[in-house]
């Protein structure tokens, strides 16, 4: 991986910030961590999920129930979005730090992503480290790495499919989590990589939960739906709820970051020593958009994604006190003359995340011509 530095000249906004955010939690006597309310919501979630597994799997063994498929698609496709807000409100606020102000417990929320089937010890590299710390930046962000289907930055490589690309995104977002559970989690295994970044030794403990991971994974998700439903049965609702949640999953994180309008940077035509002309708070104000602050619903569905410049700036505060310090970062960056982006609703940020695409997508050559 490219060594990057960013520069250090304008630090102003970023320790004004910091100090604002402290402040309030401090006049307000409140953790900067989750509350109860997040406590129960992942109750809730988790409740969403199993009760529908146990319902689906087991009903007409168990009970003689036989579901009518309208029901159990209905099912499977709430299955998939509520994994997908466990993936959002439980998994990424406790890999971050943020669900709880004890660690043990925020690593055992964390392996709510292998409750899913992938691997959290990948995720926090992939994430807290290469994403949060490199937003934006080709040849470290995993995130916008997707070669040779996407094109998710103006410095990678173009070829023909991609003038197609903003048509067939949504199939690919749609079979990311099988990719990521049975493809990518081996591949980091196996080079001990994520994408450019070599990683260190991993430990026994590690490995364990790895292949605990995947073998739990198999027997509960795979084998014991086919022992109950059937090969066929358990395919499309395998496939369907994984549909599901992959596309939640994916088109919520690409709203914050291939949208029109953000900053990107390439750190392989950098060179090996990169500098990014700009302090690292700063650079983080011109990647990230948040979308849609004002509805209560999707800031209590997508964990607080959708207040995506709150969390990169500060991540280990949880998604439950995003709405609450937005203005105090809204009015910070007007006085520092940075720019807070934001699309007024999920809408226009998805029009403009397939704007973007379609954008990425065609020829560099013809669109410089
Ligand atoms: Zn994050």
């Amino acid at each position: 991986m490219p060594q990057i530095t960013f520069a250090t000249n304008n630090r102003e906004f970023h320790k004004d910030i910091s100090e604002a955010i402290k402040q309030y939690f401090k006049a307000n006597g409140k953790s900067q961590r989750g509350n109860t309310s997040l406590f129960l919501k992942a109750f809730f979630m988790y409740a969403v999920v199993i009760s529908i597994y146990l319902t689906l799997v087991f009903s007409n063994a168990w009970f003689g129930i036989q579901l009518p498929n309208l029901v159990s698609i209905l099912m499977l496709c709430t299955m998939g979005t509520f994994m997908a807000f466990i993936g959002f409100n439980v998994m990424h606020d406790s890999c971050h730090g943020a669900f709880s102000n004890n660690s043990t417990i925020n690593e055992i929320f964390g392996y709510s992503l292998n409750f899913l089937g992938a691997d959290c010890y990948y995720w926090k590299v992939k994430h807290n480290v290469l994403h949060h710390t490199y937003t934006n930046i080709d040849g470290v962000d995993d995130d916008i790495f997707k070669p040779p289907f996407l094109r998710m930055s103006p410095n990678q490589p173009y070829n023909s499919m991609h003038k197609n690309q903003h048509k067939y995104m949504l199939f690919l977002y749609g079979i990311s989590t099988l990719f990521w559970i049975f493809y990518m989690d081996f591949n980091k295994y196996f080079t001990n990589k994520v994408h450019t970044t070599e990683l260190p030794k991993m430990s026994l403990k590690n490995h364990l939960i790895f292949w605990f991971t995947k073998i739990y994974f198999i027997a509960v998700w795979v084998i014991t739906p086919i022992v109950f439903l059937g090969v066929s049965k358990f395919l499309i609702g395998f496939f369907l709820y994984n549909f599901v949640m992959g596309i939640v999953m994916s088109v919520v994180f690409q709203l914050a970051h291939i949208v029109q309008g953000v900053d990107f940077a390439d750190a392989q035509n950098l060179g090996n020593i990169a500098k990014i002309e700009e302090d690292w708070a700063i650079f983080q104000m011109k990647t990230t958009f948040d979308f849609s602050p004002n509805s209560k619903f999707l800031t209590w569905a997508l964990g607080g994604l959708n207040f995506q410049v709150e969390h990169h700036l500060f991540p280990k505060v949880s998604h439950v006190h995003y709405p609450a310090i937005r203005p105090i970062v809204k009015e910070i960056c007007k006085n520092h003359n940075v720019p807070h982006n934001e699309f007024k609703s999920f809408w226009l940020a998805v029009k403009s995340h397939f704007a973007m695409m379609a954008q990425l997508g065609e020829n560099p050559k013809l669109v410089s011509a």
